[in-house]
């Protein structure tokens, strides 16, 4: 392995004035939580506005594929990285010039691709400029291995030599997800369902560096164990990107028969929303949470339309309503959640607390004042059905 280290790129956190070592101090923290996931031992050090890890004893693939689930991170470079000598020294040409050479040469087996050398010198006391490096390492390349040629405007390497604290030398840049780093924002409730779209709308708002914490209204015996199972995959799922998500199970049960026996059936799905969002809200409340998240989107369904996303946000008082899915197609929804590796898990066939009680013709348009007339019916019991559902709350710390 020609590798032992890897320069972290990040774009947006790098533009944050004085507050920026709260970010960079966030994005590090976050890099330790995954690596301490993967075989390996890892150095991980913030030089000037970089995030270097040296890595030794690792498995490249494994190491990458944590690093792509920080939040953050906008490129992972594999890396040469060379220290300063004793002298506080930096390698002289023919040091640097082997360096790019035995780099190339344990990178690319086949010597038969066009280049470019980018140097960046950040150091400027090193004797010779920018220009001069690029020019001197390129010829000497071309000595090195006949088959290469020189490309400036389209090359398939593009070796980048940076003279700064060390000598780094790479040429891939792997894509990271992008995003601010969990810890930078504060704490939001999602509504998990065990369907395509809410656990996206959860990695969603998570990327924007927001901790999860998430509700799931389960209905047994009329939804089975398995139901739950999949909801506590699918919280695992964004658990891979946050570290942890704390998913409350709240027996829905006898709310959902209650309103099932004493209001218009057409008008169910909308109030057993309505209930979902009343009892989402009081847990967020206590759990310091500030703001809940939901899948919906606009038409996608008869509980979606506007009038039915007026009427199930209304319950809402205390907090936003955060819908990050509100104007996506179903197909771009679907993209995202093959991206994150939910989709397998979240089209499994189990039965779904909401799909049971369903009417054949939901009402699409709902008058919010209607809603709440036939709610009335529901007064002599339900704050005594709300609270006791609330008592059962079963807890599950999901950690990854
Ligand atoms: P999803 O794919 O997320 O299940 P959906 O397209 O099935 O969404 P609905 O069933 O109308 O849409 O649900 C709308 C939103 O309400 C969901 O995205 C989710 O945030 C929330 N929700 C629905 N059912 C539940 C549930 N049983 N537990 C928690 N939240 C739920
Ligand atoms: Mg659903």
């Amino acid at each position: 392995m020609q590798y032992h280290a890897f320069i972290i790129k990040y774009a947006e956190i790098g533009v944050k004035g004085k507050n920026r070592y709260i970010f960079e101090d966030a994005l590090v923290k976050q890099i330790e939580r995954v690596l301490k996931g993967c075989d390996g031992t890892f150095e991980i050090s913030k030089v000037a506005g970089r995030i270097y890890i040296e890595a030794d004893g690792f498995d490249f693939n494994e190491t990458v594929d944590h690093l792509k689930t920080v939040f953050g991170i906008t490129g992972i470079c594999p890396a040469v990285t060379i220290k300063r000598d004793g002298n506080n020294q930096l390698p002289d040409i023919d040091g640097m010039a082997k360096a790019v050479i035995d780099f190339i040469d344990g990178v690319y087996p086949d010597k038969n691709k066009t280049f470019k050398v980018k140097v960046r010198r950040v150091d400027k006391s090193y004797p010779m400029d920018s220009m001069e490096l690029g020019a001197e390492l390129g010829s000497r390349i071309l000595g090195a291995f006949s088959q290469m040629k020189v490309d400036v405007h389209n090359p398939e390497i593009l070796l980048n030599v940076e003279v700064r604290e060390k000598l780094n030398i790479f040429s891939e840049i792997i894509p990271g997800p992008g995003g601010m780093p969990i810890g930078t924002a504060g704490k939001a409730m999602l509504l998990l369902s065990g369907g395509i779209d809410s656990p996206v709308a959860g990695y969603m708002v998570a990327k924007r560096g927001v901790e999860i914490e998430a509700v799931y209204f389960n209905a047994p015996p009329y939804t089975s164990e398995k139901a739950k199972q999949k909801v506590v995959d699918l919280a695992g799922v964004i658990a891979k990107f946050t570290g942890k998500v704390k998913l409350h199970v709240i027996n829905f049960t006898d709310i959902q028969m209650y309103i099932y026996e004493k209001c218009p059936h057409d008008e169910l799905t909308i109030i057993m929303r309505r209930y979902m969002m009343k009892i989402a809200d009081i847990i967020a409340g206590k759990s310091g949470c500030m703001g809940l998240i939901t899948g919906e989107s606009i038409g996608q369904v008869a509980s979606q339309t506007m009038q039915s996303l007026m009427c199930t946000g209304e319950v809402v008082t205390d907090m936003p309503v955060y819908r990050p899915l509100i104007a996506f197609d179903k197909q771009d929804i679907v993209d995202i959640s093959l991206k994150i590796d939910a989709y397998e898990t979240s089209i499994l066939p189990y039965e779904d607390c909401c799909t049971i009680f369903v009417a054949k013709h939901p009402v699409t348009k709902p008058r919010l004042d209607i809603i709440k007339k036939h709610e009335e019916n529901l007064f002599e019991k339900i704050d005594e059905l709300m609270e006791t559902a609330l008592e059962t709350d079963e807890i599950i710390e999901i950690t990854k």
